[in-house]
């Protein structure tokens, strides 16, 4: 699976075609970017993307264009490590449309503790910074979309 890179500015995809790292700006996660080096049209992220401190989690939360779905999660969950392939199937299907962000609650306990997060898995849906709905428990890939398009009126 391609790993999705972050930093407090934006989120960084490769380009398919020549292999450039692109930072789309949280601001900016909605827009159909170009590569900066040739101009080939860059796909959105596509895969969960991977929130490894507190500061990441917030400024992906509060500043992203695309609603973000957040999978709260940790590494002794049973129901969590089965649901992932799941989460990733929701990535993919959302791509352009919102995006996925998993947080592991054993490395990220402040995040978990400030969205009262008290059983895993659970899905806390995020827009323009506030919680829009949540879902405790593992859903199938389908369950999850329909759960994102329910909110957000698609
Ligand atoms: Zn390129």
């Amino acid at each position: 699976m391609n790993a999705i890179d972050v930093d407090d500015r934006g989120v960084i995809v490769a380009c398919a075609q020549c292999g450039q790292g692109n930072r789309l700006a949280y601001e900016r996660l909605g827009a159909l970017p170009r590569c900066a080096r040739c101009a080939a049209p860059l796909a959105p992220p596509a895969a969960p993307i991977e929130l490894e401190n507190e500061e990441l989690f917030e400024a992906l939360v509060s500043r992203s264009a695309l609603p973000v779905l957040v999978d709260f999660w940790a590494p002794w969950c049973g129901p969590c490590k089965m649901v992932a392939p799941e989460v990733a199937r929701v990535a993919a299907l959302g791509a352009g449309r919102w995006i996925v962000a998993k947080v592991n609650t054993e490395e990220l306990p402040a995040a978990g503790m400030r969205h009262s997060v008290t059983a895993i898995p659970l899905f806390v849906l995020f827009k323009a910074g506030n919680e829009i709905a949540r879902h405790a428990g593992a859903l199938p890939a389908d369950g999850l979309r329909r759960f994102i398009e329910g909110q957000l009126g698609h």
